[in-house]
């Protein structure tokens, strides 16, 4: 490894916050290199009309978002590259960055790898993401007023997105796979409590009807003590099982919290046994579990870019 060989800065994905994080320090000249992983473009190349980003009056496509972003990273020099991170090394520097067929040295890694919401992985699902199937009720609500909705999930996330889409809904029904709901008490109560939802415990979700309409038609659904099979009628299927964050590869190498999120200083700085990690910074989704929005995670994104300039303007470069 040689001194011109070694980067300046690394960025894990190319979500919404790593391109911001690409934008920023590309404009530093420090030639930053993204590392699309394995969902490309994040979360928001698998939702439909962003309306919640500033600057978008009449709202845009998320994957047009995105590729935007990924223009406009790659016009000031930054390089883009479709590689898997195999394993890493935080205990020398530069890092070592082992994608398999080769190892990249970096003097600054940012991480922006995101969460991917959980799905129920039927082939209808996934035939119909952004379709009438969503895993954020904030971004796809709308679209939806005046319609029937089915909410899947029974902890606090399947509450927070059924009581919000009472907004536009006429009627939410939630299904939960158990018997027992794992929501904290005050937000089950308030869902149970609201004339708009019904609540169908103990029940599955077989297959999503309306794959050769391309839009979700209904449910088909089975009570798992009875066996007892279903269809319900619904024009959208919001999933509320939870996000895992993508940072499997840090165990052991920074603090995580008790779901495997990034546990971050001052929003982007990375720790290990509470101390900072110098050079690694993480933004995104990774590292809120919170907020989880477009413009919260570009802002971090933002937010480490500057931290990495500052990081190697302190070394001497
Ligand atoms: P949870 O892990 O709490 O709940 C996940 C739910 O999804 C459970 O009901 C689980 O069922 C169900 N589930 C998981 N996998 C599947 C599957 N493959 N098929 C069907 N159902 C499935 O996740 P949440 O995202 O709800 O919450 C995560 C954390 O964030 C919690 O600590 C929560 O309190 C917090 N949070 C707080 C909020 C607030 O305070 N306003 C809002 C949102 C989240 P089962 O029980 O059978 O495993």
């Amino acid at each position: 490894m040689s001194e011109n060989t070694t980067r300046d800065t690394v960025i894990l994905g190319s979500g919404c916050s790593g391109l911001t994080a690409a934008i920023y320090t590309a404009r530093a000249n420090l030639k930053p290199l993204v590392l699309e992983g394995h969902e490309p473009g994040g979360q928001l190349s698998i939702t439909t009309l962003v309306e919640n980003f500033p600057g978008w009056p009449e709202g845009i496509q998320g994957p047009e978002l995105i590729e935007n972003m990924k223009k406009q990273a790659v016009r000031f020099g930054t390089e883009l590259r479709m590689a898997h991170l195999n394993s890493i090394d935080l205990t020398r520097r530069p890092f070592a960055l082992n994608l398999g067929k080769e190892t990249i040295h970096t003097r600054t890694l940012i991480i922006a790898s995101g969460a991917s919401a959980r799905w129920l992985n039927l082939p209808s699902e996934q035939a119909l993401i952004g379709h009438g199937v969503s895993s954020c009720a904030t971004c796809d609500g709308f679209f939806f007023s005046g319609k029937e909705i089915a909410v899947i999930g029974g902890g606090d996330s399947a509450m927070e997105e059924a009581l919000f889409l009472t907004r536009f809904a006429t009627k939410v029904t939630i299904i939960n796979r158990s018997e027992r709901f794992r929501a904290s008490k005050i937000m089950l109560d308030r869902a149970m409590a609201h004339k708009q939802i019904e609540f169908l415990p103990n029940t599955i979700v077989d297959e999503v009807l309306g794959v050769e309409d391309k839009d979700v038609k209904g449910l088909r659904l089975k009570n798992k003590t009875t066996g007892v099979e279903s269809v319900l009628s619904v024009s959208a299927m919001f999933l509320g099982i939870g996000h895992e964050p993508n940072a499997k590869a840090f165990t052991g190498m920074m603090d995580l919290d008790e779901d495997g999120y990034i546990l971050t200083r001052n929003n982007v700085f990375t720790t290990l046994n509470g101390e900072i990690i110098p050079g690694v910074f993480a933004c995104g989704d990774i590292q809120d579990r919170r907020y989880r929005q477009a413009i919260t995670a570009a802002g971090s994104g933002c937010m480490a870019a500057l931290e990495v300039e500052k990081y190697l303007e302190e070394h001497g470069r």
